[in-house]
Protein backbone atom coordinates (compact mmCIF):
# COMPACT_ATOMS: atom_id res chain seq x y z
CA UNK A 1 0.00 0.00 0.00
CA UNK A 2 1.43 3.29 -0.96
CA UNK A 3 1.96 6.05 1.48
CA UNK A 4 -0.90 8.26 0.18
CA UNK A 5 -2.92 5.52 0.45
CA UNK A 6 -2.19 4.90 3.69
CA UNK A 7 -2.53 8.57 4.71
CA UNK A 8 -5.78 8.68 3.46
CA UNK A 9 -7.03 5.24 5.06
CA UNK A 10 -6.71 7.42 8.11
CA UNK A 11 -7.58 10.75 6.95
CA UNK A 12 -10.69 9.41 5.85
CA UNK A 13 -12.52 11.92 2.84
CA UNK A 14 -10.18 15.42 3.35
CA UNK A 15 -7.03 13.98 1.64
CA UNK A 16 -8.70 11.15 -0.44
CA UNK A 17 -10.43 13.76 -2.64
CA UNK A 18 -7.67 14.73 -4.53
CA UNK A 19 -6.36 11.07 -4.90
CA UNK A 20 -9.66 9.83 -6.49
CA UNK A 21 -12.50 12.92 -7.58
CA UNK A 22 -14.90 10.25 -8.70
CA UNK A 23 -14.85 7.80 -5.96
CA UNK A 24 -14.88 10.55 -3.04
CA UNK A 25 -17.75 12.55 -4.13
CA UNK A 26 -20.09 10.52 -1.65
CA UNK A 27 -18.99 11.28 2.36
CA UNK A 28 -21.96 9.98 4.08
CA UNK A 29 -23.94 7.60 2.69
CA UNK A 30 -26.63 4.96 4.28
CA UNK A 31 -27.57 1.40 3.09
CA UNK A 32 -28.66 -2.36 4.46
CA UNK A 33 -30.08 -5.39 3.84
CA UNK A 34 -33.30 -5.73 1.53
CA UNK A 35 -35.39 -6.50 4.70
CA UNK A 36 -33.93 -3.95 7.19
CA UNK A 37 -33.25 -6.13 9.38
CA UNK A 38 -29.27 -4.64 9.16
CA UNK A 39 -28.73 -0.88 8.62
CA UNK A 40 -25.72 0.77 8.23
CA UNK A 41 -24.14 4.42 7.97
CA UNK A 42 -20.84 4.82 6.01
CA UNK A 43 -19.45 8.62 6.80
CA UNK A 44 -16.52 8.39 4.43
CA UNK A 45 -15.88 8.80 1.01
CA UNK A 46 -14.43 5.63 -0.43
CA UNK A 47 -11.02 4.86 -1.45
CA UNK A 48 -11.73 3.32 -4.29
CA UNK A 49 -15.05 1.35 -6.08
CA UNK A 50 -14.29 -2.16 -7.21
CA UNK A 51 -15.28 -4.78 -10.11
CA UNK A 52 -14.29 -7.74 -8.80
CA UNK A 53 -14.37 -10.90 -11.05
CA UNK A 54 -12.81 -13.42 -8.67
CA UNK A 55 -14.69 -16.65 -8.81
CA UNK A 56 -15.14 -15.98 -4.98
CA UNK A 57 -16.61 -12.49 -5.48
CA UNK A 58 -18.87 -14.63 -8.19
CA UNK A 59 -19.82 -17.21 -6.33
CA UNK A 60 -21.00 -14.75 -3.61
CA UNK A 61 -22.50 -12.04 -6.05
CA UNK A 62 -24.76 -14.67 -8.00
CA UNK A 63 -23.32 -12.57 -10.86
CA UNK A 64 -20.19 -11.56 -13.30
CA UNK A 65 -18.43 -9.75 -10.11
CA UNK A 66 -18.30 -8.54 -6.54
CA UNK A 67 -19.30 -4.64 -6.82
CA UNK A 68 -17.37 -3.03 -3.60
CA UNK A 69 -17.24 0.42 -2.09
CA UNK A 70 -13.75 0.16 -0.37
CA UNK A 71 -13.68 2.08 3.24
CA UNK A 72 -11.95 3.18 5.99
CA UNK A 73 -13.34 0.42 8.71
CA UNK A 74 -13.76 2.95 11.25
CA UNK A 75 -16.26 4.77 9.51
CA UNK A 76 -19.20 2.08 9.72
CA UNK A 77 -21.61 2.22 12.05
CA UNK A 78 -23.78 -1.14 11.93
CA UNK A 79 -26.94 -1.44 13.66
CA UNK A 80 -28.91 -5.47 13.16
CA UNK A 81 -26.37 -8.79 13.27
CA UNK A 82 -24.84 -9.83 10.44
CA UNK A 83 -23.62 -13.57 9.79
CA UNK A 84 -20.13 -14.20 8.60
CA UNK A 85 -19.26 -16.95 6.16
CA UNK A 86 -15.30 -17.11 6.40
CA UNK A 87 -13.10 -18.71 3.89
CA UNK A 88 -9.98 -18.20 1.30
CA UNK A 89 -10.68 -16.59 -1.38
CA UNK A 90 -9.01 -16.68 -4.77
CA UNK A 91 -5.49 -14.65 -3.79
CA UNK A 92 -5.22 -17.00 -0.78
CA UNK A 93 -6.05 -14.73 1.79
CA UNK A 94 -8.82 -15.39 4.30
CA UNK A 95 -11.89 -13.38 3.71
CA UNK A 96 -15.15 -12.40 6.33
CA UNK A 97 -18.18 -12.48 4.22
CA UNK A 98 -20.69 -10.74 6.07
CA UNK A 99 -24.72 -11.39 5.21
CA UNK A 100 -28.21 -10.67 6.30
CA UNK A 101 -28.94 -13.86 8.26
CA UNK A 102 -32.74 -13.37 7.18
CA UNK A 103 -32.73 -12.17 3.71
CA UNK A 104 -29.13 -13.28 2.65
CA UNK A 105 -28.10 -10.00 1.32
CA UNK A 106 -24.95 -9.70 0.35
CA UNK A 107 -23.75 -6.88 2.57
CA UNK A 108 -19.46 -6.27 3.54
CA UNK A 109 -16.39 -8.19 2.69
CA UNK A 110 -13.14 -8.21 5.20
CA UNK A 111 -9.40 -8.34 5.30
CA UNK A 112 -7.41 -6.79 8.25
CA UNK A 113 -6.62 -4.06 5.88
CA UNK A 114 -9.60 -2.64 4.26
CA UNK A 115 -13.58 -3.27 4.29
CA UNK A 116 -15.30 -3.59 1.28
CA UNK A 117 -19.29 -3.20 1.27
CA UNK A 118 -21.04 -4.13 -1.44
CA UNK A 119 -22.33 -1.10 -3.44
CA UNK A 120 -25.74 -2.36 -3.71
CA UNK A 121 -26.02 -2.50 -0.57
CA UNK A 122 -26.78 1.06 -0.13
CA UNK A 123 -29.75 3.04 -0.36
CA UNK A 124 -28.61 4.75 -3.48
CA UNK A 125 -25.63 2.99 -5.40
CA UNK A 126 -25.76 5.38 -8.21
CA UNK A 127 -22.94 7.55 -7.32
CA UNK A 128 -20.77 4.64 -6.66
CA UNK A 129 -19.20 4.49 -9.93
CA UNK A 130 -16.65 2.00 -10.49
CA UNK A 131 -12.53 3.10 -10.78
CA UNK A 132 -11.12 0.08 -10.76
CA UNK A 133 -11.81 -3.91 -12.34
CA UNK A 134 -10.10 -6.50 -10.30
CA UNK A 135 -8.97 -10.28 -10.94
CA UNK A 136 -9.82 -9.33 -14.79
CA UNK A 137 -7.76 -13.16 -15.64
CA UNK A 138 -10.91 -14.47 -14.26
CA UNK A 139 -13.44 -12.08 -15.89
CA UNK A 140 -15.71 -13.57 -18.25
CA UNK A 141 -14.76 -12.81 -22.03
CA UNK A 142 -18.02 -10.60 -22.31
CA UNK A 143 -17.46 -8.49 -20.04
CA UNK A 144 -17.34 -4.90 -21.37
CA UNK A 145 -15.94 -1.77 -19.10
CA UNK A 146 -15.53 1.68 -19.43
CA UNK A 147 -12.40 3.25 -20.88
CA UNK A 148 -11.52 4.65 -17.77
CA UNK A 149 -11.93 2.10 -15.65
CA UNK A 150 -8.13 1.12 -14.32
CA UNK A 151 -7.57 -3.17 -14.64
CA UNK A 152 -5.42 -5.22 -13.09
CA UNK A 153 -5.31 -9.28 -13.70
CA UNK A 154 -5.40 -9.82 -10.10
CA UNK A 155 -5.52 -8.16 -6.94
CA UNK A 156 -4.66 -3.91 -7.15
CA UNK A 157 -1.43 -2.47 -5.76
CA UNK A 158 -4.18 -1.47 -3.26
CA UNK A 159 -4.25 -4.69 -1.60
CA UNK A 160 -0.79 -5.60 -2.21
CA UNK A 161 0.37 -6.04 1.85
CA UNK A 162 -2.76 -7.89 2.65
ZN1 LIG B 1 -32.05 -8.70 5.68
ZN1 LIG C 1 -13.16 -10.89 -5.41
Amino acid sequence: MCNDLREGLGNAAVSLRDMVPEAATVIAAAGGCRCRQVRYLCRAAPVAVTLCYCRDCQSWSGGPCGNFAIIPADAMTLTGATKVFTAPCDSGRIMHREFCPSCGSPLFARTPHLLAVAVASFDDPSPFRPTMAIWMDRAPTWVLLPDDVARYPGNPPLSSGA
